[in-house]
């Protein structure tokens, strides 16, 4: 199938887009990579009249490192945050979730801000995003805002973005000191979304007790989920004495419910969902 006709846009700058944004209003729509948005335009899941080609914007692109963070352009591909040294060495989570998209010629066109933008439930990018604590910059013709990721995700396939936004970076927090970091999810196929995945980061303090703990969940509900009493719990606690698997089990059972789909009962994802917290 083909999509239906649309007017192409090929801003030259952010301010650009943002203004196209504000003028064709819900008929418009930005397209980055085009690795979600144009499957469904080619199904006829969806259509508008004018689309807004990102890609090209340079000035949202790229890989900077803060002070205390590393900075991603929105269009920054995702092969190239797969790649990047200054990840991996700042952000380990994200160079370890990135192999987890889809395959390769999917992440080579695929950006960073699509992936979080687009919001699907069971995307890895978001739910590294949410376990890392990141920040994500608005721009619209009105201005810039910042969101944090706690706050970004409000349903499936839906955030906080207005119509008239773009998502332009996210900020990752750089995590200093006895840091650990993991990303596990299941799926049928390699490739395929995960059934179910969790994402875990923890800091341990001199006495080799836990000073922090983020437990991200996703692929178990409609966003992705932070199991926050179970990360409470574990604080103080000596890594000695900790059953990983128990971790697994409380953290599922910190979401209000999973669902069933054709993949599997709501009590099968959520062992799944229970061992990827604790599988090694
Ligand atoms: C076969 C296949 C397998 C895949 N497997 C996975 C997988 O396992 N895990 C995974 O996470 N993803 C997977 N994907 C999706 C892929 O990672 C996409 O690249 C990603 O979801 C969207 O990024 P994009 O740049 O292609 O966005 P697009 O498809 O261009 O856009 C997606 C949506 O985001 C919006 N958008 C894009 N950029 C911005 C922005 N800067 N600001 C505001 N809105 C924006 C668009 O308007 C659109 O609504 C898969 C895709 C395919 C085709």
């Amino acid at each position: 199938m083909k999509p239906s006709a649309f007017e192409y846009h090929r801003p030259t700058t952010p301010e650009e887009a943002a203004e196209l944004l504000t003028e064709f209003g819900d008929d418009a729509k930005l397209i980055a990579g085009g690795q979600s948005l144009m499957p469904m335009l080619n199904l006829r899941l969806a259509a508008f009249e004018h689309l807004i080609d990102i890609r090209g914007l340079t000035d949202l692109a790229g890989i900077t490192h803060d002070s205390d963070s590393i900075v991603i352009g929105a269009t920054t591909n995702q092969a190239t945050v797969g790649l990047s040294t200054t990840v991996l060495e700042s952000v380990p989570l994200l160079s370890r979730a990135t192999p987890l998209i889809g395959h390769f010629p999917i992440r080579n066109r695929g950006t960073l801000g699509g992936s979080v933008a687009h919001a699907d439930a069971a995307a890895e990018y978001p739910a590294v995003a949410l376990t890392l604590d990141a920040e994500l910059e608005a721009l619209s013709s009105s201005g810039r805002r910042t969101i944090p990721a706690s706050e970004f995700f409000t349903g499936m396939w839906t955030t906080a973005l207005r119509d008239d936004e773009i998502l332009t970076k996210v900020t990752f927090p750089v995590r200093e000191g006895r840091c650990g970091f993991a990303i596990n999810e299941f799926s049928r196929r390699k490739g395929d979304f995960a059934m179910a995945g969790a994402c875990v980061a923890v800091k341990i303090d001199d006495s080799s007790r836990v000073e922090s703990c983020s437990i991200g969940l996703f692929g178990l509900g409609s966003i992705p989920m932070r199991a926050t009493s179970t990360e409470r719990s574990l604080v103080g606690c000596s890594i000695d004495d900790l059953q990983v698997r128990d971790v697994g089990h409380a953290a599922v059972s910190d979401l209000e419910s999973v669902p069933a789909d054709l993949h599997g009962s709501a009590a099968y994802r959520t062992r799944v969902g229970a061992t990827m917290v604790h599988a090694r």
